[in-house]
């Protein structure tokens, strides 16, 4: 922590992402970093740690003048956003010491604190560069990517697309991500109905923005749509598999954008519970044709206006 100072000057000049390839380098932690090791390294900075039931929030910390701090997390979450949680508070704490011990600048309010504490977390959890050579290698696959890194389908689609922008050679790629949700208490899940899906997360790398912002149509959900009748998500929901509008298909019969689009419906424990639409330039597209390979998705192309 002092050292961090010394070599920074004030916790403000040091961004999330740097402060945690620091913190990763300082503690010795692997690269696929599991719960039990995050639990034994905040332990061994003398953090107690405490699952709690605490409505509507995941974690939060307390600390006594002198005393050492006590991290609380939410009670029964799963693994994944446990150690989310764990890292997002270790690092408020550790700017609550810096900001105390530095000059008390007190640096930002708290939103950006947060925003922070979230970068931090991912960059400890999805470390840069293994994280974009299983990115590149799995085909941009979330699925894939959510059970390797343990971490959430929307932290994974965050993670790749600020990882993907930071990429200026000829590797670099442009990926939009969009999450579909469902609504409601999976114990009351029987019919598939589209309508019961709407957009959970939108994370697009700068090179797709005009597609995000209406300029083709509104090609992009925003967060809180729903499913569009006719779109390639319907389809796949009602499908129960994936769709892939592939490179191959006529563009010039298509009213939307020339991207290769993968709908990717997920289940969970045997029911539809989120569906993961990816899109991707035709220069590009191979990845995610590659990804849908292994999945044997239905292909599909537009006839008339209308995807079939
Ligand atoms: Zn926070």
């Amino acid at each position: 922590m002092k050292s961090l100072i010394q070599k920074y000057g004030s916790p403000c000049a040091i961004s999330a992402e740097a402060m945690a390839d620091e913190w990763v380098l300082h503690s010795g932690l692997s690269a696929l970093p599991c719960l039990s090791e995050i639990h034994g390294k905040l332990q061994s900075y003398g953090l107690s740690l405490e699952q709690a039931t605490i409505p509507g929030l995941r974690g939060h910390h307390y600390w006594y003048r002198d005393d050492d701090p006590t991290i609380v997390y939410q009670d029964g979450e799963w693994r994944g956003a446990v150690e989310f949680t764990l890292l997002h508070e270790l690092y408020e704490v550790m700017l609550g010491k810096l900001g105390a011990t530095a000059s008390g600048d007190g640096c930002s309010p708290d939103a950006d604190v947060c925003r922070g504490a979230n970068q931090f977390a991912a960059a400890v959890l999805m470390q840069k560069d293994i994280f974009l050579q299983a990115l590149y290698q799995s085909h941009f696959d979330i699925v894939w990517l959510h059970q390797h890194f343990c971490c959430s389908y929307s932290a994974i689609a965050i993670r790749a697309v600020h990882l993907l922008d930071q990429v200026e050679d000829a590797s670099r790629r442009d990926l939009a991500c969009v999450l579909y949700q469902r609504r409601g208490d999976p114990q009351s899940w029987h019919e598939c109905d589209p309508a019961d899906f709407y957009v959970d997360c939108v994370a697009c790398t700068s090179g797709l923005l005009p597609w995000s912002e209406g300029q083709t149509g509104g090609l992009l959900p925003r967060r809180g749509d729903g499913v569009s009748p006719g779109s390639i998500v319907e389809l796949s929901l009602k499908a129960g598999r994936p769709v892939l509008l592939g490179t191959t298909r006529a563009s010039a019969a298509s009213p939307i954008a020339n991207l290769v689009l993968l709908s990717r419906p997920v289940l969970w424990f045997g029911h539809l519970s989120k569906v993961i639409l990816q899109g991707m330039t035709p220069e590009d597209g191979h990845a995610l044709e590659a990804q849908a390979g292994r999945l044997q998705p239905r292909p599909i192309t537009y006839s008339g206006s209308r995807l079939t």
